[in-house]
């Protein structure tokens, strides 16, 4: 089956833990902006520094091909039911989140750690924007959630959700997900601006 799209290098933060996002055609990704405060602890469990926004690129897990480092990919979650954070324990790099479950199919990926960050296009979706009396707003998300529901949809009809480098054959993630402590997630959350 011929590849329909180009090819997306990356890498963390030191270099260790390379990979390429492959077969990118226009359908199979959305670049959007989260401010939400549970993407934003990720960075700040891991000792950076608040981004105030995160720059994500959602695609499908299929498409993640981890080229060089593997061995230094880990997971975290905040709560039970939260989404899995992945990233490179050789630095402390966030670099993917993916729901529990490997038939959803859907991944963000860390859009900073691009080789080249432009490639991410430009931004079609905006959520948790922070407002007046912490009223939250959100844009294009009908369209964010429209792309991400027809891209599981095909992974899901063609298979692909199968042998990716978070779920194994069973299902289960690929390496443990370790849940944050109450405390570790306190912490998280205080170094995140209000
Ligand atoms: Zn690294
Ligand atoms: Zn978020």
């Amino acid at each position: 089956m011929a590849a329909g799209g180009k090819t997306l290098g990356f890498a963390c933060i030191c270099g260790q833990l390379r990979g390429e996002l492959r077969d990118m055609s226009p359908a199979a990704y959305t670049h959007i902006l989260c401010h939400c405060a549970d993407c934003r602890s990720a960075y700040t469990h891991l000792g950076l520094a608040d981004p105030e926004k995160v720059n994500i690129l959602q695609t499908t897990q299929d498409r993640v091909h981890i080229t060089q480092g593997g061995e230094n990919l880990r997971v975290f979650r905040h709560t039970p039911r939260g989404a899995l954070r992945w990233y490179a324990t050789c630095c402390g790099t966030p670099l993917f989140h993916t729901p529990l479950k490997q038939r959803l199919v859907h991944v963000g990926m860390n859009a900073d750690r691009l080789d080249q960050p432009d490639d991410a296009g430009r931004i079609m979706a905006e959520a948790f924007i922070p407002g007046p009396g912490g009223k939250q707003t959100h844009k294009g998300m009908v369209r964010m959630v429209s792309r991400m529901v027809s891209r599981m949809a095909a992974k899901n009809l063609s298979g692909e959700w199968r042998g990716t480098p978070f779920f194994g054959d069973d299902g289960a993630p690929t390496r443990e997900p370790k849940l944050l402590t109450r405390e570790e997630r306190a912490a998280a959350l205080m170094a995140v601006r209000k």
